[in-house]
């Protein structure tokens, strides 16, 4: 009912018939985008607070359309969640991020986050056929680090917890994306088997000139440490913004100030070029 509900809101919302008619030509572009080899990685850099140092990244999914246009993640990532799609695509996610994880293990021991979907991390066989991907691929489950929204894990809090709990057992690090973006009661956090929190890029944004986002900010950095969790400020894209999460002792630092999301070719030659852990 929730995912049919989501539906009704881009049908009704502003420009009615122009969003229906992208998102069903969408849908059916997105059909062939496995086949056609459309889709790829780029991956940004995750920098430790105190010395820069890289020390893993994140893969962001890209669709690459035949006249070189992108697609942005955001547009087609809920479509195919609707249509299904984004199972296969999200295997083969995980299965490029464990390949390309292993060739950058020759610059230093760097974690590889992927983003996980709701419909994803509910299957049933997904924990299975993660497990199967490292085999095959050599990958390590320590440095493979699953991102999750608040919002996945209020789906179904029972059983996202039995699976973050034997995610936890098989060594795998779990993110709790978008952190403060999601409503949820902040009591769960004691109980929830996750390592990391990410602070949503909306607080850091202004995060030099709003006290509260510099109070909320501050808040779940002293939170975290408290909790034993490790936490990420992504979106920083400014010096300003990278000295207050520092000094407000945040461990790693994502944005577009230290590198952009890019594709693995230059990701190499970025790591050859600076510092990693
Ligand atoms: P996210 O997981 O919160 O990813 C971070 C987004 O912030 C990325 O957008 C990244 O390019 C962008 N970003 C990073 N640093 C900065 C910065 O300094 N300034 C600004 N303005 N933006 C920054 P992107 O790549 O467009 O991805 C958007 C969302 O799409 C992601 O948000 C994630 O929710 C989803 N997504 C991306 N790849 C995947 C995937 O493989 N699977 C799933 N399920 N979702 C994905
Ligand atoms: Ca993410
Ligand atoms: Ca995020
Ligand atoms: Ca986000």
């Amino acid at each position: 009912a929730k995912r049919q509900g989501r539906n009704h809101f881009h049908f009704y919302s502003a420009d009615i018939s122009d969003r229906f008619h992208e998102s069903v030509t969408l849908r059916n572009q997105l059909q062939h985008v496995l086949e056609q080899g459309a889709l790829t990685l780029y991956y940004q850099p995750i920098v430790r607070a105190h010395d820069h140092a890289v020390v893993g990244v994140e893969a962001l999914l890209r669709w690459q359309r035949e006249d070189g246009s992108f697609v942005p993640p955001s547009e087609f990532i809920p479509i195919a969640e609707d249509t299904g799609q984004i199972i296969p695509i999200s295997s083969w996610v995980l299965h490029q991020a464990c390949v390309d994880g292993i060739k950058l293990q020759k610059f230093g021991e760097l974690s590889v986050a992927v983003n996980l979907s709701a419909r994803q991390f509910s299957r049933a066989n997904f924990i299975d056929s993660l497990s199967h991907t490292l085999n095959l691929t050599g990958f390590s489950s320590r440095l493979l680090h699953i991102e999750l929204t608040e919002s996945v894990l209020m789906e179904d809090t029972n059983r996202a917890f039995q699976q973050l709990q034997k995610l936890r057992d098989r060594h795998f690090v779990i993110s709790l994306d978008d952190f403060g973006t999601g409503f949820s009661s902040l009591g769960y956090l004691k109980t929830l088997p996750v390592d990391i929190l990410k602070i949503d890029r909306g607080f850091i944004q202004d995060v030099t000139e709003n006290d509260d986002d510099a109070a909320i900010t501050r808040s779940i950095i002293t939170l975290a440490k408290q909790l034993n969790l490790k936490v990420i400020a992504e979106g920083v894209e400014t010096p300003e913004q990278a000295k207050f999460v520092e000094d407000a002792g945040v461990h790693y630092i994502q944005g577009y100030y230290f590198a952009r999301p890019m594709p693995l070719e230059q990701l190499l030659d970025f790591l050859a070029e600076n510092k990693v852990s």
